[in-house]
């Protein structure tokens, strides 16, 4: 059920189209040819497939070509894993977008999703291959049979045997038909019954089968082509029975083809049975495959190479089409709908594509006709190259006026019917007007005319007549009856005006410059020039359709915006090279690009549209809305690889996002728009989602390349598109990441964020932990020095106070203390008594002995003094030389005289001889006490008097005062 709708969607849909687009008759299409000079493996073109993204394949004996309209991608067997043989002899395009390819040596391959799935071998090389609606596969092949293979099965089943099948098809009621060796078969039900004569079949090979639109089977074979209808078999065309049909097509106007294997190919439609061949341009007269594909362009695959046909936006009359010449000059738009075409050898009127010549009345002489026009009244009249003016009346041409007459010259290049219906001629040597009561008016330089030499003329929109000469333009002021030069400033550097275009205040002019814009109004003017973008110097004439203008140059039509074109002249400070344009020459179905312009009108807007051009080799005609219609096309977009740092890598279709290695710098991506009508006008736009988000303008370039892009999920988007249409929702979009180097990863990253973090914060410690130690160590040796000063301090207090020899305390100390403490003892009632102790006759110890003798004795007195101190208040002192006190506190004279005694026995009795032999020391004490006086030195003058008592009582004596 889904099946037969969609079948009848199909059929609307082709009914529609062929009733949208008129069909062309085989000549009229745009051909083109590909063989191994332009990148086909071979030239034999074995089969031929579209596949759902658009890829055109070509099968070869040398492998198979993806085409994508620029150029043919090869499949051998290094980029098909598994098949036996590089030589394919058929494709099987299925409605899932897969292709299955099968050839010699029994190779059976299938490509999905852009991954080559190969099958098991076949028995022989496999013809042809057909998925049945049950998922068969089935193989024909050479010699051996036919085959079929379960869905999801390798196994095989013979169906037929020991016969070459060629060709299998399946009806819509799932019956298969094989064309093979032995003729044509009938399956059903996996039973072959061989189809005979008693159907209408000859008992000849048959070679190829087709299946029409309305379920019609068609059979090809070494004699002919038949169609089943009723149960039988007639001949499709009785001229086709001499030829051996190898391949059959259907097109969308549901006309017929036919491939033969000697004689190129044919059509059948309501043009008849139509013949195109090797002599008609056909790269090889054995034909071995069709193709109509999704933009209806027919490809034939030939034993020489590819060929198509298709409907080019321009088409091209010449003699072979029925012109009177190759060689246009002229093309005129009747007001009768028709299309007149003078050329270098003839006139013609065409209307609805029947063609009319005319001849001269009285000369079979071939006319070389320059230009023409027509008068209010249809009249057409033609210019000529050599016999002046003439004009078409009952069917024949008849000369008007010539030199013979009167006209300046036999060379007209222009004719214009003014509004007074006065006959303007633009000749080789000046400008000639036929009044309306028949006279002649000559202009020439002397009435003002920049030049004789005169190739254009044309009525502005006031009525004036301009005039395009060698060496400028003039304009002719009817009302003034004389010429207003109109000479292109000289910064134009201009000369020749071929062509004008009236419109409202403006008069166009296409010049040896470019295009001239001359406001009538102000007299301003401007040129759109090389400056501007314009690709050529030379226009020749100026055609306004739509919001175009197309400007005919010898190098191909050129269509340009008008309202961009205003906008360039508008603006003096416009951008150079600013112009849009689109350039229209051989590849667009011209025969020549070389457009015609000495003479007028050279280019036309017809009434049905179509646009005209005098070329070279024949009139060439556009219609714009063919060109639109293929800019309106579906369009799919492809993305063909990706290569990294210039290497290729791998691009699997699924949804999948392609990983690339980290470090990948260049990053260049391949595109297809595969539209195969004028594929290298196809546009394209990209986006880098990820990077930023607008899309950029490629222009027709079909790689992008990114560099140094950060690591990170991106993704492309490309789309394609016609010059002129609206961007299509067709873009191809691809996920792709690149990865990073662990150094690039956040978690490397914050690694080392943290690190650092933790090393700061180590460091910070370790400082503040050197900082108190340092603090630390300060301290101590602050206290240290302290400690040092302390001791300094007191060894010099010690000093100061300590007798260096003894290291008793000196007399310092001895009087600071008695001074300090005398009133206190005195006034606590307290006893104090002191004694002065003198050597006896040192100064003889030191001369006997020496003073270091004398030293020793000293610290040998005073050892002996202190023993009294040990164990009480008493306190002894080196008074100074020989001299020692000592202090009593709490003793009477009495008490101290008797310790006194004591010390003096214990000196005297004392054995020196330690220090020196023989030496005997005495020693003398003066004792006072405090009682007797009132103030501290009173008690030491006292003592003194003792001492001196008890030297001068004989010594080594204790006296008191
Ligand atoms: P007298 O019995 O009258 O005291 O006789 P003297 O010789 O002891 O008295 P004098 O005052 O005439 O001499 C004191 C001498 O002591 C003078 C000096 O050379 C000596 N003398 C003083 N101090 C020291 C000292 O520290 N060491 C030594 N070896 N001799 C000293
Ligand atoms: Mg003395
Ligand atoms: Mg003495």
């Amino acid at each position: 059920m889904l099946r037969i709708s969609v079948f009848l969607f199909l059929m609307i849909q082709s009914v529609c189209f062929a009733n949208d687009q008129a069909r062309l008759p085989l000549n009229d299409y745009f051909s083109e040819t590909w063989n191994t000079r332009s990148g086909l493996p071979h030239n034999s073109i074995n089969s031929l497939a579209q596949t759902n993204d658009g890829y055109i394949w070509v099968a070869t004996w040398e492998g198979l070509a993806r085409y994508n309209g620029r150029e043919f991608k090869l499949f051998t067997r290094s980029e098909i894993p598994g098949l036996p043989d590089s030589g394919l002899r058929s494709l099987s395009a299925q409605g899932d977008g897969s292709l299955y390819i099968v050839g010699a040596r029994g190779g059976v391959s299938h490509l999905q999703h852009g991954q080559w799935h190969t099958k098991p071998q076949a028995e022989a090389m496999v013809n042809h291959l057909l998925k049945t609606n049950t998922n068969e596969l089935w193989l024909a092949l050479e010699g051996k049979g036919l085959v079929y293979r379960a869905a999801d099965s390798d196994i095989e089943t013979h169906i037929l045997i020991n016969l070459s099948a060629y060709r299998l098809i399946q009806d819509l009621n799932g019956v298969v038909w094989a064309a093979t060796s032995d003729g044509l078969y009938k399956i059903e039900n996996k039973k072959a019954r061989l189809i005979t004569a008693d159907m209408g079949l000859p008992s000849d090979p048959i070679y190829t089968l087709l299946l029409t639109r309305q379920g019609q089977l068609i059979v090809g074979g070494e004699r002919g082509a038949w169609k089943l209808s009723n149960g039988k078999f007639t001949p499709v065309h009785q001229q086709l029975n001499d030829e051996s049909i190898s391949s059959l097509l259907e097109d969308d106007h549901n006309d017929l083809w036919f491939g033969t294997i000697n004689n190129g190919v044919f059509r059948l439609s309501g043009f008849g049975l139509e013949h195109l061949d090797a002599k008609a341009g056909l790269p090889g007269n054995r034909t071995l495959s069709l193709l109509q594909d999704r933009e209806n362009s027919i490809w034939v695959g030939t034993n020489g190479g590819l060929y198509r046909l298709r409907e080019a936006p321009f088409s091209s009359w010449t003699k072979k089409r029925g012109l009177g010449s190759d060689y246009i000059r002229t093309v005129m738009s009747h007001s009768d709908g028709s299309i007149w075409l003078g050329g270098s050898t003839g006139l013609n009127r065409m209307h609805n594509d029947h063609i009319e010549s005319f001849s001269l009345v009285d000369s079979d002489k071939p006319l070389s006709v320059l230009s023409l026009a027509e008068d209010n009244s249809g009249g057409v009249w033609l210019g000529t190259y050599t016999a002046g003016v003439m004009r078409v009346l009952n069917g024949q041409i008849h000369t008007v006026i010539n030199r013979d007459s009167g006209l300046a010259s036999n060379e007209v290049r222009a004719l214009l019917f003014d509004n007074q219906q006065r006959l303007w001629l633009g000749t080789a040597t000046g400008l000639t007007r036929i009044e309306v009561d028949g006279s002649l008016t000559q202009f020439t330089t002397k009435q003002g005319l920049p030049g004789d030499f005169i190739m254009a003329l044309k009525l502005d929109s006031k009525g004036n007549v301009w005039v395009g000469t060698g060496v400028g333009v003039a304009m002719f002021n009817d009302t003034l009856g004389k010429f207003k030069g109109q000479l292109f400033p000289r910064k134009f550097n201009a000369e020749y005006a071929f062509g004008f275009y009236s419109q409202n205040e403006y008069m166009w002019m296409a010049t040896d410059r470019g295009l001239i814009r001359f406001n009538i109004d102000t007299g301003d003017v401007a040129m759109l020039g090389r400056e501007q973008g314009l690709p050529v110097d030379k226009l020749f004439q100026i055609v306004a359709q739509g919001d175009s203008f197309w400007l005919s140059s010898n190098r191909g039509i050129i269509q340009v915006n008008q309202h961009q074109v205003n906008e360039l002249l508008n603006n003096s400070q416009h951008q150079a090279n600013a112009l849009h344009y689109q350039m229209y020459d051989e590849g667009d179905g011209m025969l020549s690009a070389q457009a015609n312009g000495g003479s007028n009108p050279a280019a036309v807007l017809h009434k049905d549209g179509s646009i005209w051009f005098a070329t070279a080799q024949g009139a060439a005609t556009a219609l714009p809305e063919r060109l639109k219609r293929a800019s309106q096309l579906k369009l799919p977009t492809v993305i063909e690889s990706i290569l990294v740092d210039g290497k290729n890598t791998p691009l699997i279709t699924k949804d999948e996002a392609v990983l690339l290695p980290p470090g990948s710098d260049r990053i260049s991506f391949h595109y297809a728009g595969l539209s195969f009508i004028m594929p290298q006008r196809i546009k394209f736009q990209t986006k880098l989602l990820g990077y930023n988000d607008k899309w950029v303008d490629r222009q027709q370039l079909n790689i992008t390349e990114y560099t140094n892009l950060a690591p990170g999920k991106y993704t492309f988007m490309v789309r394609a598109g016609y010059p002129n249409g609206q961007w299509q929702e067709n873009h191809k979009a691809l996920d792709f990441v690149i990865q990073s180097f662990f150094w690039q990863k956040l978690s490397f990253k914050l690694m080392v964020f943290f690190s650092l973090i933790l090393l700061f914060f180590g460091l910070y410690k370790y400082r503040l932990y050197h900082y108190k130690k340092i603090e630390k160590e300060l301290k101590l040796r602050v206290k240290q020095q302290t400690r040092d000063l302390q001791q300094q301090t007191d060894a010099f207090a010690h000093q100061a106070s300590h007798d260096q020899l003894t290291g008793m305390p000196n007399r310092r100390a001895f009087d600071n203390w008695l001074a300090e403490n005398f009133d206190n003892i005195k006034q606590s009632g307290q006893p104090l008594s002191i004694a002065i102790i003198d050597i006896d006759h040192f100064k003889r110890i030191n001369d006997n002995w020496s003073h270091i003798v004398g030293d020793k004795v000293i610290c040998v007195i005073a050892t002996i003094l202190q023993q009294c101190c040990n164990d009480n208040a008493n306190q002894v002192s080196r008074w100074g030389g020989e001299e020692f006190t000592l202090l009593l506190p709490n003793k009477t004279a009495t008490q101290a005289v008797e310790i006194c005694e004591q010390l003096r026995t214990d000196i005297a009795n004392y054995d020196f001889s330690a220090i020196a032999g023989g030496l005997h020391v005495t020693v003398s004490f003066g004792v006072a006490d405090s009682s007797v006086v009132d103030e501290y030195d009173r008690l030491l003058a006292s003592a003194d008097q003792a001492l001196y008592k008890a030297k001068n009582n004989g010594r080594n004596r204790v006296e008191v005062t």
